[in-house]
C-alpha cells in the first residue's frame, strides 16, 4: 500500500528489523497478531447481563471456520495476565486490591470502585479475567512497536470507560490506555486513539486528558441521551494538551452517510494534522442499528468502511502500525428496540440505561452476534 505521507518516529524509537526493498516496499514481516484465547470468555458478568462473552466465542468460532486464524501472516497469540505493575501504569493499586477481593469475594464487592453494581457485577476470577485482557492487548502492542507484527488485533479488548479508580460501564481495567503508557514508556512521541464505538470513550479520554503525546478521538451518539453521558465538541483536552481530545456526539438515529462523513471530514483530517506513530482504534460494533441499548443506526457494511478507512490510514501515517481493539457489542434483539430511545430529560446515568434492571436482564438472547470482523 502506498505511504504519502510517511511517519516520523523519534529519533532512537524506531521499531527494529524493518527495511525497505529496492522498490521502497516495505520487507518487514506482514504479520498481523491475534490475540485469543477461550479464556477470554471467563469475563462474565453473569446470566442475563448485556455484555455476555458468548460474542467473544462467536468471533473466534467466526475466525476459525473461516479459517482467518489458520492464514500465513496471521499469528495467534495467547494473553498473558497483566501484572500490578503494567496495571499501576493507569490504575490506582487500591482499586486493583478491591477488584481482586471482589473476584475472590463476590458478596462483599466495594461499590465505591464501582464494583458489585448493576452495570459491574463482581464475579469469581473478576481480576485475573480483566487483567488478561490487558495483558492480551499489551502482547499485540509490543508485537506491532517491536516489528514482529504489523497490525495487532484484540477483539475481546476496548474496554474504554475504566477509570484509573473505578469501574464503569461493563469495563473494569482500561487495556487501551495501559498499552498507551507502555508506548510512551518506549519512548514514542505521538499516538492516536480512534474510538467509533457508539459511547463515548471517557476512560481513554481521562487518562491521557492533559498528555500533549495522545490524541483521543470519539464518535459517538452523544451524552445528552446515552451513557456515560459525556464527550461532548467543547471538550478538546487538558490545559497542556488542547486540542489532543476530539468528540464527535451524534444524535439518536443518525444513520450510515452522517456517521461516515464525520470519521472522514472531522476525525481522519485531524489525526492526520497530529501525524501519530501509531494507531489505536476501538471499534465496538454497537453502533449497529440493531443494538439493544443505543440508537444510532448504523449498518454493518457502514462498520466495515469505517474499519477499512482506519486500516488505510494506519499504513498512510503509521507505517501499519495499527493496534485494533472491540469491545461494545452488546446482545443484538429486536424486542429491545421495541423501547425506544432513553428519553432526553432523563440521561442515563449508567451503561445498561435507565430503564428498570429487569428490562434489559430479561432481555432473551437473539443468537446472533454483532460482533465484527476486524479485517487484518
Ligand atoms: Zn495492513
Ligand atoms: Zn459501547
Amino acid at each position: 500500500m502506498p505511504d504519502p505521507s510517511p511517519s516520523t518516529p523519534a529519533a532512537g524509537v524506531l521499531p527494529q528489523d524493518q527495511s525497505q526493498d529496492q522498490n521502497g516496499a516495505q520487507t518487514q514481516d506482514q504479520t498481523t497478531s491475534v490475540v485469543w484465547d477461550p479464556a477470554f470468555t471467563r469475563y462474565n458478568f453473569g446470566p442475563g447481563h448485556p455484555m455476555s462473552p458468548v460474542r467473544l466465542d462467536l468471533t473466534a468460532r467466526l475466525c476459525e471456520e473461516l479459517g482467518l486464524f489458520a492464514q500465513d501472516d496471521v499469528v495467534v497469540v495467547n494473553p498473558p495476565v497483566a501484572s500490578d505493575e503494567e496495571l499501576a501504569t493507569v490504575h490506582d493499586m487500591g482499586y486493583v486490591q478491591a477488584v481482586r477481593h471482589a473476584g475472590e469475594h463476590p458478596d462483599d464487592a466495594d461499590q465505591r470502585f464501582g464494583i458489585g453494581t448493576e452495570d459491574d457485577p463482581a464475579f469469581v476470577g473478576m481480576h485475573e479475567a480483566s487483567a488478561r485482557i490487558v495483558g492480551g492487548t499489551l502482547a499485540v502492542t509490543k508485537d506491532v512497536w517491536t516489528g514482529r507484527a504489523r497490525h495487532g488485533v484484540n477483539f475481546c479488548g476496548g474496554m474504554h470507560h475504566a477509570m484509573p479508580d473505578r469501574a464503569a460501564g461493563f469495563c473494569i481495567y482500561n487495556d487501551a490506555s495501559v498499552a498507551i503508557e507502555w508506548l510512551l514508556a518506549q519512548g514514542v512521541e505521538r499516538i492516536a486513539y480512534i474510538d467509533i464505538d457508539v459511547h463515548h470513550g471517557d476512560g481513554v479520554e481521562r487518562c491521557h486528558w492533559n498528555d500533549p503525546r495522545v490524541m483521543t478521538c470519539s464518535i459517538h451518539e452523544t451524552g445528552r441521551v446515552l451513557f456515560p453521558g459525556t464527550g461532548f465538541p467543547g471538550d478538546i483536552g487538558g490545559p497542556d494538551a488542547m486540542g489532543t481530545a476530539v468528540n464527535v456526539a451524534l444524535p439518536p438515529g443518525t444513520g450510515d452517510a452522517a456517521w461516515l462523513r464525520a470519521l472522514h471530514a472531522s476525525i481522519v483530517p485531524l489525526v492526520r494534522a497530529f501525524n501519530p506513530q501509531v494507531l489505536i482504534t476501538q471499534q465496538g460494533c454497537d453502533s449497529h442499528f440493531q443494538d439493544p441499548l443505543a440508537h444510532l443506526a448504523i449498518s454493518v457494511d457502514a462498520q466495515r468502511q469505517a474499519m477499512e478507512a482506519l486500516h488505510r490510514l494506519s499504513h498512510e501515517l503509521c507505517d501499519g502500525r495499527w493496534i485494533a481493539l472491540g469491545e461494545g457489542a452488546t446482545r443484538s434483539s429486536r424486542s429491545c428496540r421495541a423501547a425506544g430511545p432513553t428519553s432526553p430529560a432523563s440521561p442515563a446515568t449508567t451503561r445498561s440505561g435507565s430503564t428498570p434492571r429487569s428490562r434489559w436482564r430479561g432481555t432473551p438472547m437473539s443468537g446472533s452476534a454483532t460482533t465484527c470482523l476486524v479485517p487484518p
